[in-house]
């Protein structure tokens, strides 16, 4: 991918689109680390482990990344200028609206994946049939699905972006158009409501003819994903536009540690079922109702963690979540007193939690554990409004 002069750029009308400032906002602040795999794998640059990746600016034909360093702040902004790179990154066609925008970012993704041989999110429509629905702890309602043959079995935290306004309670998979007329949800309240939801867990059934999964979804008050959960009967069919397989390749070695909160238990869950590393990962649990910590002590552990006897006492810490303490203090109060009880020297990090939580703990645990952008992955899997 040439990248033009920084005059060229310059001399260029920006882009105007209709949520061009929310689109920005949403990657500098959460998607670092898809900025950073931009300029590893479509510049000559090298990235370093102090600067902040962010875009600029948005044209037609690309973006362009800023490279700040992380002390960038007023009292140097004299060599602010001089220090901060840019980078330039063409789009694969024109964009000319959000809808444009929206696919040649995930086209980025998906070049930039493909040439790291690693997996991407997939743009498709899939189908679910809805075959039963029920609390797997208090306040995580299960839906038992049958799902596409194609759906990856073993694959902790493979989410799906689902279409709350098209389930529909027929038994067949039917057309965009059709699902319209035959919707038996699509009632205002999902208008335009979209959800991520995890794979719990996906196997295929005794006499292999399908897949079957969970979709394990947090009630919480009067929500549109939960309100949907629990309106779905038998036979209900499940929409999903987009395939987004969570980032936990570097978690096979090393010390890991696993952040979540009731939205990424599921991905947990899964994580502990399925786990090959010789180390046994240290696991902060996140909950508000205290009761939910059953979702994740009634998991049957894979062999590699059941050869650990009191692998759930010791290293499953469980926060209840106090309201009038800020969530990233809790968390980084009850690390430091296990690993100083423990001695123990966390190498690898996976969490995903609130937005504004995960702000302020990201440069908390890289204070702490001092660890490489690449050993550290923490997603926003929800915001509060
Ligand atoms: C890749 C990915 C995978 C995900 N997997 C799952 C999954 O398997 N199961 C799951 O339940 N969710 C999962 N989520 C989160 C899910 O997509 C929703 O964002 C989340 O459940 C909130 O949706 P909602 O409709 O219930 O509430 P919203 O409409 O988003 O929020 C309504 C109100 O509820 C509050 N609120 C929202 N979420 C929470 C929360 N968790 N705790 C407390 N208050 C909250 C908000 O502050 C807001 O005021 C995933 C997200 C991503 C990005």
């Amino acid at each position: 991918m040439a990248q033009p002069a920084a005059q060229d750029i310059i001399n260029k009308p920006p882009l105007i689109v209709a949520d061009k400032d929310l689109f920005v906002d949403h990657i500098n602040d959460e998607h670092q680390d898809e900025l950073a795999m931009f300029i590893n794998i479509f510049t000559k640059a090298s990235l370093r482990e102090d600067s902040v990746p962010s875009i600029a600016e948005l044209y037609s034909d690309g973006m362009l990344l800023a490279l700040t360093p992380i002390n960038n702040d007023e009292s140097n902004s004299k060599n602010a200028a001089h220090s901060t790179e840019q980078h330039f990154i063409n789009f694969t066609s024109p964009v000319h609206d959000s809808a444009s925008l929206q696919e040649q970012y995930i086209t980025l993704l998906q070049r930039a994946a493909t040439k790291l041989g690693k997996r991407t999110i997939k743009l498709r429509e899939q189908f679910f049939t809805v075959l039963d629905g029920y609390y797997a702890s208090p306040n995580m309602y299960r839906l038992l699905v049958t799902a596409p043959d194609n759906t990856p079995l073993n694959q902790p935290g493979y989410a799906y972006l689902l279409d709350l306004n098209a389930s529909f309670a027929t038994s067949k998979p039917v057309s965009a158009e059709q699902s319209d007329t035959n919707a038996s949800h699509s009632t205002d309240e999902f208008q335009g409501c979209y959800r991520y939801y995890s794979l719990r867990k996906a196997w295929q059934d005794a006499d292999r003819s399908s897949v079957n999964a969970w979709i394990d979804v947090y009630i919480h008050g009067d929500t549109p994903g939960g309100n949907w959960a629990k309106s779905l009967g038998s036979g209900a069919q499940i929409k999903s536009v987009r395939e987004y397989p969570e980032k936990l390749d570097h978690l096979s070695e090393g010390q890991c540690l696993l952040i979540c909160d009731e939205t990424s238990l599921p991905t947990v869950a899964n994580l502990l079922e399925n786990w090959q590393n010789p180390l046994p990962p240290l696991v902060i649990a996140i909950t508000r109702d205290a009761k939910d910590i059953s979702y994740l002590q009634d998991i049957t552990l894979s062999d590699q963690l059941r050869r650990n006897e009191g692998f759930k006492h010791d290293n499953l810490l469980h926060i209840v979540n106090e309201p009038h303490t800020a969530l990233s203090e809790q968390i980084v109060t009850t690390l430091n007193t296990h690993l100083t009880a423990s001695s123990t020297k966390i190498d690898k990090v996976w969490g995903a939690l609130e937005a504004a939580d995960i702000k302020s703990l990201r440069p908390q645990l890289k204070s702490v554990l001092g660890l490489s952008r690449q050993d550290m992955t923490i997603q926003v899997y929800w915001r509060t409004h």
